[in-house]
């Protein structure tokens, strides 16, 4: 079985997630009592947050890079960036390090296209639902169509993600809250949507809407064992 190296902690409430599923996953394919070999990096989230409010994004990369460093040296076969957001740095970061990195867009990109839906919506933080690095990406690498919130309505989901989440907060108005977006989302086309932050499964299950849901930090972990566990 192959080292996953993780870098982490933003936040560390979906790096858990990460832990649990993954191991949960290796123990379903091979039984008794394996689990992953895993390493995690997990990061201070407050350093990476003022690099992503100040668009410091090179400084924020060199915090990942490092990070990713710290794991190849200690045996990482290959790297997982765990968080969307970030992935704004994947490319930099998985040069510097020099190690395989499965990026979470790839992936979801994937399942999107294995489902045959052609539209879906987008929720996750500001970054993720603005910049072309990551609705821009589906769109012109995988010819997806990505439907996005209103203006008003992206304020209110970074919000969710960065004052409640990330701080293990899940509040049942704010559930309310993206439930209804994701509806008009769903009224405006999109067919599934994507949870674009691996916190939002923390928050939005499959029995609150009507539409698939993308869980970016399941497809991300899947992806994860499934190479783990491929080959020699
Ligand atoms: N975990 C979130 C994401 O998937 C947000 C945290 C971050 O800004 O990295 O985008």
């Amino acid at each position: 079985m192959k080292v996953i190296g993780l870098i982490g902690g933003m936040s560390w409430n979906s790096t858990s997630e990460y832990y649990r599923i993954i191991n949960e996953l290796v123990a379903e394919k091979l039984g008794g009592l394996h689990s992953a070999r895993l390493i995690v990096y997990s990061l201070d989230f407050d350093e990476v947050r003022q690099a992503q409010r100040q668009a410091h994004w090179d400084d924020a990369s060199a915090i990942l890079s490092q990070a990713g460093i710290a794991l190849k040296q200690a045996g990482a076969d290959f790297l997982l960036i765990g968080t969307n957001t970030m992935h704004k740095v994947a490319d930099a970061v998985r040069e510097r390090v020099g190690l395989l990195l499965i990026d979470i867009i790839d992936v979801t990109a994937n399942a999107i296209i294995k489902s045959g839906l052609g539209t879906v919506g987008l929720l996750g933080s500001r970054f993720v639902m603005e910049e072309p690095f990551y609705r821009g990406k589906l769109e012109k690498q995988f010819g997806i169509r990505v439907l996005i919130p209103e203006e008003e309505e992206r304020a209110i989901v970074d919000r969710i993600i960065f004052d409640e989440l990330c701080q293990g907060k899940i509040e049942a108005s704010s559930r309310r809250d993206c439930v209804k977006i994701i509806a008009k989302l769903v009224g405006q086309g999109a067919q599934g949507i994507i949870l674009g932050c691996t916190e939002l499964p923390l928050l939005i299950q499959p029995g609150d809407v009507t539409v698939p849901l993308f869980d970016t930090t399941q497809l991300h972990a899947e992806a994860a064992v499934n190479l783990a566990l491929a080959g020699p």
